[in-house]
């Protein structure tokens, strides 16, 4: 399979083989991977925004980062992580101190329920380790398929996809499957991503999805997988007014390489 990337010139919108469901299997293999290639030389440092140095700290933020921006989580986690060092110190934590530490993320109650209630399980169950097993990941308070593949990703250094909803709207907008449940989505992008790839390719996806290809007003015009994008066309195409759409610290980059 050719190693090469997205050519930076544009389509009429509409025109994608793939918009026009004209396109094979092996066709949406490739232009994925490609696509991949591409991100990955718009996003080079693309990685987990969320802090942590260890896997409890990384679990402990992804459960806070529901419903909230990694940013924001970030701002708390100090704090709540020198506060409690371990499983253990979770398990034994008073609901309203770590209440009041988070309050800031949103759905604090919850949040804070379920922190102290992952340090109880880790302690009861995993001897106040983080296991690295999905089938384990998922039977704590909280924890679901996108959490464990973080940590796992992350943490441990184990493939993952993460199909947050970042990733849900660009699958959807690249055409990669017509499926909805993240897990079937999960599973169809498996199928056309290299299995190494797959931690640093949600990463890229979730980078691109954040600063290019936004949910209300994508960058189209600016963005550097347009040709391998059916969706081209679903924000401004007009370079200028795409550019100014592009957010990111990576921005000039961006706008250089799509030729804009
Ligand atoms: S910004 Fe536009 S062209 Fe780029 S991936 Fe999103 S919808 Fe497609």
């Amino acid at each position: 399979m050719s190693d090469s990337l997205t050519p930076q010139k544009l389509r009429r919108p509409g025109a994608h083989p793939a918009a026009k469901g004209e396109e094979t299997p092996i066709g949406l293999k490739r232009r994925a991977r490609r696509i991949n290639r591409t991100l990955a030389q718009a996003f080079p440092d693309a990685h987990a925004e969320l802090d942590f140095t260890n896997p409890l700290e990384l679990l402990v933020a992804t459960v806070l980062s529901a419903q909230t921006t990694d940013a924001r989580v970030n701002m708390v986690t100090p704090a709540l992580f020198a506060k409690y060092p371990t499983a253990a110190a979770y398990a034994a934590a008073d609901q309203a101190d770590v209440e009041e530490i988070i309050r800031s993320t949103g759905f604090y109650r919850s949040k804070a329920k379920n922190v102290i209630g992952l340090g109880q399980k880790l302690v009861a169950d995993f001897d106040g380790e983080v296991p690295e097993r999905l089938e384990d990941l998922v039977t704590l308070p909280g924890v679901g398929r996108k959490t464990a593949h973080v940590v796992r990703g992350n943490a441990f250094g184990k493939p993952g996809l993460t199909v947050d909803t970042h990733f849900q709207r660009l699958v959807k907008r690249l055409m990669f499957t017509e499926e909805t449940d993240p897990v079937k989505i999960e599973h169809a992008v498996a199928e056309l991503i290299e299995r190494r790839e797959w931690t640093m390719f949600s990463h890229r996806i979730i980078f691109h999805g954040r600063r290019v290809c936004h949910a209300r007003k994508p960058a189209c015009g600016a963005c550097p997988i347009a040709f391998d994008c059916p969706s081209f066309g679903a924000g401004p195409t007009d370079p200028e007014q795409a550019a100014d759409l592009v957010t990111g610290h990576e921005r000039d980059h961006i706008l250089e390489m799509a030729g804009r």
